[in-house]
């Protein structure tokens, strides 16, 4: 399965001001977990989600449930 990432971009998080790190999460959709790259606050956990990203993962999610 294609892994959904984020490409690396210089963001900040809102909240601590940390810069946001690429980190591979996983994604619970319907009992299904997949694999994603996104950025993430090293500090408090907050992820970015990008249009592009949530795009993916639409997609991603629809083919699971095809199946
Ligand atoms: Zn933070």
């Amino acid at each position: 399965m294609e892994i959904v990432r984020t490409e690396e971009v210089n963001i900040y998080c809102l909240k601590c001001q940390e810069k946001m790190v690429l980190q591979k999460a996983e994604v619970n959709y319907r009992n299904y977990y997949y694999p994603v790259e996104l950025m993430t606050c090293p500090k408090c956990g907050q992820i970015y989600v990008s249009e592009k990203v949530q795009q993916k993962m639409i997609l991603v999610q629809e083919n699971l449930e095809e199946k």
